[in-house]
């Protein structure tokens, strides 16, 4: 198998017909054999009846299916166990990220690049509060990182067989996958392209999802945040001392006696208020520690159609027919 095409689905009836139409077409101009790998991530729609439809009728569809929702970033994962392919490419289902670039992909691949990512150098048909908060979020996340994640980057991208398994080895539960793959590093290069509107229905990652998907990416790749409570700590502790010299000056050596009672208060509040906030931080972490030690598969398959080679990776779900 030359190319595995993973696609992550959730609730995407109204577009999956054409995203497999659009993708067979570019795929059937590629040089080699192909497979079209789905993955359904817990849809409630019609979604798994026309996969399982479109399957049926060509050999390249292929499934996984999932057992509830696990979310995007672990149907990624999923996708990369299962591919075949010398070369992966993981798309979105919406359209927004256009097949035909995969062939653009193809040729960087060929020029010997291990990792080929599509750069988005506009987005249209999206809100102003997702471009603001996307564009702030990969900016933070390269500020508070060592490693060199690129801006604007989603994971619609090809990896070599080479990067896949390497992130394969990676067990870890909070998935933030855009970081894995430019922390395994090899050659790596971009292609531009302007993000299209989503062809229907609407997006799948509500706020809430956002959240813990920028959290996820945070804490995977930097304990700044940690760093942050001793440097409050230490800031606030000099303010302080500055404040205690002031206060007992005032007591010994003048007659104001200071009416302290709002002060007081609203440096307790101010305090207890940083005191909790970083007490948050830390638990972001712990909470992470925990679903690390828990140690649970990453995923549960109910179903799938996929091909022969899975041996290795039965370890990585557990599987129920
Ligand atoms: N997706 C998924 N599981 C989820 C949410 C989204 O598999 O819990 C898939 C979705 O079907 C799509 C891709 O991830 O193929 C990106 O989602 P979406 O287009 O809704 O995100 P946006 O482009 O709005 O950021
Ligand atoms: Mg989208």
């Amino acid at each position: 198998m030359k190319y595995s095409i993973i696609i992550p689905v959730y609730n995407e009836e109204l577009v999956i017909r054409e995203t497999y139409s659009r993708l067979k077409t570019v795929m059937d101009q590629a040089d080699g054999s192909y497979e079209l790998l789905f993955v359904n991530d817990g849809s409630q729609d019609a979604t798994i009846d026309i996969l399982k439809e479109i399957a049926v009728q060509d050999r390249h569809v292929k499934y996984l299916d999932f057992s509830r929702n696990f979310g995007h970033q672990i149907a990624i994962t999923a996708g990369m166990d299962h591919a075949a392919g010398s070369a992966i490419v993981v798309i979105d289902a919406d359209l927004q990220d256009p097949p035909e670039l995969i062939l653009d992909m193809i040729e960087k691949w060929k020029e010997g690049y291990d990792v080929v990512y599509a750069k988005r150098t506009k987005r249209k048909g999206e809100t102003f509060f997702k471009k603001q908060t996307a564009k702030m979020f990969y900016r933070l996340l390269r500020a508070s990182t060592d490693i060199d994640i690129p801006l604007d980057t989603g994971d619609f991208r090809l990896l070599d067989r080479k990067v896949c398994d390497q992130l394969k080895g990676m067990k870890e539960q909070s998935r933030f996958v855009r970081g894995l793959v430019s922390w395994v590093g090899f050659k790596q290069t971009a292609i531009e392209y302007e993000r299209d509107e989503r062809l229907a229905g609407e997006t799948k990652y509500p706020l809430k999802k956002m959240l813990k998907f920028s959290i996820d990416g945070i804490t995977s790749f930097s304990y700044k945040p940690l760093k942050l409570a001793s440097l409050l700590g230490v800031m606030l502790s000099a303010a302080s001392s500055l404040a205690i010299l002031i206060v007992l000056y005032q007591r010994l050596f003048t007659d104001t006696t200071t009416p302290g009672w709002s002060s007081l208060l609203l440096t307790m509040l101010f305090f207890n208020g940083v005191i909790l906030i970083m007490l948050g931080v830390i638990g972001e972490y712990i909470g992470r520690i925990y679903d690390e030690a828990k140690n649970r598969p990453l995923y549960i398959l109910r179903d799938s159609r996929q091909s022969e080679h899975e041996s290795d990776v039965v370890t990585r779900y557990a599987k129920f027919k």
